[in-house]
């Protein structure tokens, strides 16, 4: 939920990747085409869904309907549990738990997923499959599947959504275009971000111009919380520890918050996703993370780089992945023994100015 800021400006390892070319985009729309008409299409986002993940994955799901795709279905790994904020979009319905889904699918199709490690126990679906078509919009994108429609400048992956739809001839509607304005809004902060370019807001634009209702959906997807999470909130974030030092003078703000933290509060795990977004603010930091507990040892660490640092090359060093300016991986131990390990890799991530 919280987005993924500069996801155009991504700087890894290696020469930069352009987007998907002419044979590219030719190799999936044939993908697709070429379905006969019983054909079994699985659909699988990334695990922990945000709103780029859920909104391309069901966006994509209504195009194939109203191509007259019927047998479809749409999942992700791990508990089938959509977040609330998620709960009204249209699609829903394509939704199966991944224990429920196609074992040999026809075709696969995976979106916002930079690596297989992110499908968890769907990966086998990649061999299973009769073709495998990859949606994305990371630079760290390891290619996959079989056809690849990877876009490191897109600011979200529904911006390749549209392309593709597009290419198919399935005309925008007003239920597309609401999983796509989630996904959109989603990933670049509400038109914040450094990808928002001139043409993501003519892609707004034209979603906008379905008629859908930008206030309400802004409202369900980013202000609407309950008051547990708001008591919340206040405590992890009363917890919050500044380290000016750290990232060779840039700093370092960080949090974490418990699973007991979270059972106190009679919370879901969603509602942590925004606590990003309140850290980051601090002006004295370069870098800000939250950790999320996930197991007894382990923790989903989230991060945000205003710019000095190349936050996915931390996270990369330490097993994740992401973007320049957002990033994260899951790491073991303590709270305090993940930050030493982010403060151990912040030196070396800076970027070169
Ligand atoms: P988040 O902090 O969860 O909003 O994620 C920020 C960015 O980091 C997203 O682009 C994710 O794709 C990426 N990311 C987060 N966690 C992981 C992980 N464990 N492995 C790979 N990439 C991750
Ligand atoms: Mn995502
Ligand atoms: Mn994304």
């Amino acid at each position: 939920m919280s987005g993924t800021p500069g996801a155009a400006g991504d700087l890894l390892t290696g020469p930069a990747r352009s987007g998907p070319d002419e044979s590219d985009w030719a190799a999936a729309v044939a993908a697709v085409r070429r379905l006969p008409a019983d054909a079994r299409v699985l659909l699988i986002c990334h695990v922990n869904p945000d709103g780029d993940a859920l909104g391309s994955m069901l966006g994509f799901g209504l195009g194939l309907r109203r191509l007259g795709v019927r047998h479809l279905q749409a999942t992700f790994p791990g508990p089938p549990e959509v977040p609330e904020p998620f709960r009204w979009l249209p699609g829903l319905d394509l939704l199966v738990p991944s224990t429920g889904a196609y074992p040999d699918p026809d075709l696969v199709v995976c979106f916002d997923a930079a690596s297989e490690s992110r499908l968890g126990e769907l990966v086998d679906r990649l061999d299973t499959a009769g073709d495998a078509l990859v949606l994305d919009h990371h630079a760290s994108n390891t290619r996959f599947g079989r056809v690849h429609l990877v876009d490191p400048a897109a600011a979200a992956t529904s911006v390749i959504v549209d392309e593709l739809l597009t290419r198919l001839d399935v005309p925008l509607d007003a239920e597309i275009a609401q999983c796509l304005y989630v996904a959109l809004t989603t990933d670049t902060g509400s038109f914040r971000f450094e990808a928002t370019t001139p043409a993501v807001h003519q892609f707004a634009a034209r979603l906008l111009a379905t008629g859908i209702r930008p206030g309400d959906i802004s409202r369900q997807v980013f202000d609407t919380r309950p008051f547990g999470a708001v008591r919340l909130f206040g405590e992890v974030l009363g917890r919050a520890r500044l380290e000016p030092s750290a990232a060779a003078g840039h700093g370092l703000v960080w949090t974490y918050a418990t699973q007991d933290d979270l059972a106190r509060h009679d919370q879901r795990p969603y509602v942590l996703e925004a606590l990003i977004d309140s850290v980051r603010c601090t002006a004295e930091a370069d870098v800000a993370c939250v950790l999320k507990q996930v197991g007894p040892a382990e923790w989903a660490a989230s991060m945000r780089s205003k710019g000095a640092v190349d936050v996915s090359a931390v996270a990369v060093a330490l097993g994740g992945g992401g973007h320049r300016f957002a990033a994260g991986f899951t790491g073991a131990g303590s709270a305090e023994d993940v930050v030493r390990s982010i403060r151990a890799e912040l030196d070396g991530a800076l970027i070169a100015r």
